[in-house]
């Protein structure tokens, strides 16, 4: 399956209510032939808006470490958890990220992505370990069924709470070397 299929069937998905409410379906952007799969929480409003994840404050923000680290916005591919957006941003409940787990695993599986980033407590709660915390564990190393995963935090939680803004950019050097290394190292 191409992800365009997947696309396709996301746009007709009433499997969670979040479907009735959301403007557009934000199911993920960048390069489709990457190593590298960076995974958020869910859309926000502009990202609501427009279709396309990390647009916003937050996206733009995290436009500012990809940067500050040299990775390039469109050799990855960037996704979240859910593809429709909470109301009123609220964090997405567990049977709705339940409903939507299903379309990322496939975006996984067709990207086949060597390191996977995840943003903020409930993508690496997801995907890392149920029991992730984000001020433990961000900039961890791991590895699971084959594949390189981080957390760090999500950008919409550093314009809460800016003194976690260095940790940060420590962690993006370090999913900077660590893509570096997986990827030229296989
Ligand atoms: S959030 Fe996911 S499961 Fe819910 S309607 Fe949208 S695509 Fe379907």
């Amino acid at each position: 399956m191409q992800l365009s299929e997947l696309r396709n069937i996301c746009l007709k998905c009433t499997d969670c209510p979040l479907h009735a409410t959301r403007l557009n379906l934000v199911f993920g952007s960048g390069s489709e032939n990457t190593d590298v799969l960076f995974v958020g929480e869910a859309p926000g409003k502009n990202e609501d808006e427009t279709g396309t994840p990390f647009v916003g404050l937050a996206g733009q923000l995290l436009d500012l470490y990809l940067e500050a680290v040299g990775i390039a916005r469109d050799k990855v591919y960037i996704t979240n958890i859910l593809k429709c957006r909470p109301p009123m941003n609220r964090d997405p409940n567990p049977e709705e990220q339940a409903a939507c787990m299903k379309y990322l695993d496939r975006q996984i599986e067709i990207l086949d992505p060597k390191i996977i980033v995840c943003l903020g407590r409930i993508s690496a709660q997801k995907l890392i370990d149920p029991n992730f915390r984000v001020t433990q564990d961000h900039g961890k190393v791991y590895r699971i069924d084959g594949r390189t995963l981080m957390g760090t935090y999500h950008p919409a939680a550093l314009l809460r709470n800016p003194g976690c803004k260095g940790d940060t950019l420590r962690d993006f050097e370090k999913i900077a070397e660590t893509i570096k290394g997986v990827t030229e190292n296989g």
